[in-house]
């Protein structure tokens, strides 16, 4: 029965059995943490074959560059063939850079504000840009528009993204919007998936030369399910709207191989290319091309990903129904939560009722579980509802996240009924 179908008898019931579980909870003494989207170390050491590779006399890629010198811009191409095909990019536009794709987005918007991007070579800065940024979304991405003084406009995110007459609406009354953050598969935190009309869409639709999609695909490869939903070939589909410069592509291994060693990708038109490689010439003299030899090494080929990534999806998958199976279990009769049940990612999007957010992760940090800070998904933090929470669930072992999540779900339940007055 609903929280708002119980008699107040019922309620009183439901507010002593909570307010003991809770007591109990933190007799406990816990100390777990959903915060983090983080590989565990059973996925870490699926990639373990990296550690010895190339391997000693092994510096020569395929066209013979010896991967230990300084150069190659582009990054090697045997690792850039292989992500090519699986993130459905030419070739000849995708760069491998160094450990983190996220460098690389703070690089270009950086550079943006800086110098400008082709189309109209001047600085974005001092002329009041602003992002859209579809909510929730990834906090690090809001994170490199504060620090470059660039003004964020929230847009609410569907299941297969933003409502475009609405982005199209703000960005034809704006000229001052430049950007608009999209994870499109399996987005951070819902685990939405941008189809092909919306992103076609938000390539046809009129907006200044300077105006950039950054498409961080940093998920596109990380399936849950038997649904494999496929990249989208973005980069022929800008330049079918007539914008092959709109958009930038990112993408890394960092949840394929090692987090924070693995490769990363850009993937852009042949003038954003031009731009991008001028400008990251003048920061270092090349990426570290013996990392895109072990990868490349150690892959294969794209099947040689495909399989990595099916033994992550054997570790991920269970986690990921814990969770679901828990705010079902503890939440779903009471009606008043819902959550998302991504085919993809690394995340859960949970909504509690509104006004409780911030509550539920204070209640949850005197119990020993760390959650992330509500509002940690929307631009400043700031969530208008105070309502969402995200959960990372890859991290913990499966014992710890169920303890986790029972946890939480007692905090969503108390503070459901703090607010009630129970
Ligand atoms: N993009 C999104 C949407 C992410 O969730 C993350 C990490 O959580 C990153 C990028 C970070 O990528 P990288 O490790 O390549 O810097």
């Amino acid at each position: 029965m609903g929280l708002a179908d119980l008699d107040p008898q019922q309620l009183e019931a439901l507010a002593a059995r909570t307010t003991a579980a809770y007591a109990e909870l933190q007799d406990r003494k816990l100390s777990l943490d959903l915060t983090r989207g983080k590989p565990s170390a059973a996925q870490l050491d699926l990639s373990d074959e990296l550690l010895v590779l190339p391997g000693a006399g092994q510096s020569r890629a395929a066209d013979g560059t010896d991967v230990r010198n300084y150069g190659g811009q582009h990054g090697l191409r045997e690792i850039r063939e292989i992500f090519a095909e699986l993130l459905r990019v030419p070739v000849e536009q995708l760069l491998a850079g160094d450990n983190s794709s996220l460098s690389l987005m703070h690089d270009c918007v950086s550079w943006a504000v800086l110098h400008g991007v082709p189309g109209v070579d001047e600085p974005w800065f001092g002329r009041g840009v602003k992002f859209l940024c579809p909510v929730p979304g990834y906090d690090r991405h809001f994170s490199i528009c504060a620090h470059l003084g660039i003004e964020m406009i929230p847009v609410p995110l569907g299941e297969h993204g933003p409502d475009v007459a609405q982005v199209a609406e703000l960005v034809a009354a704006d000229p001052a919007i430049k950007g608009i953050w999209v994870v499109p598969t399996y987005a951070n935190p819902t685990g939405a998936v941008y189809d092909e009309a919306t992103t076609r869409a938000l390539l046809e639709m009129p907006a200044a030369p300077d105006f950039r999609v950054m498409w961080d695909n940093a998920y596109a490869l990380h399936h849950l399910t038997e649904t494999e939903h496929e990249p989208l070939d973005v980069l022929r589909l800008a330049e079918e709207a007539g914008n092959p410069d709109r958009v930038l592509v990112f993408a890394s291994t960092s949840k394929i191989s090692y987090a924070g060693a693995g490769v990363s990708f850009l993937g852009a038109s042949p003038a954003n290319l031009a731009w991008y490689l001028d400008h990251a010439g003048k920061r270092s003299i090349g990426p570290d091309k013996v990392n895109h030899l072990r990868h490349a090494r150690w892959f294969g080929d794209a099947e040689g990903v495909r399989a990595v990534m099916r033994r992550h999806r054997a570790l991920l998958e269970p986690k990921f129904a814990i969770v679901r199976s828990v705010l079902q279990q503890r939440l779903g009769e009471l009606g008043i939560a819902s959550w998302t049940e991504p085919e993809g990612g690394y995340f859960v999007s949970l909504d509690v009722p509104e006004g409780t957010a911030a509550r539920v992760v204070q209640l949850a940090k005197a119990a020993g579980i760390a959650l992330t800070p509500a509002g940690a998904s929307f631009p400043y933090g700031r969530d208008p509802r105070d309502a969402n929470i995200r959960i990372a669930p890859s991290f913990p072992a499966e014992a710890e996240l169920t303890e986790a999540m029972e946890g939480l779900a007692t905090c969503v339940v108390l503070a459901a009924l703090e607010q009630q007055g129970a």
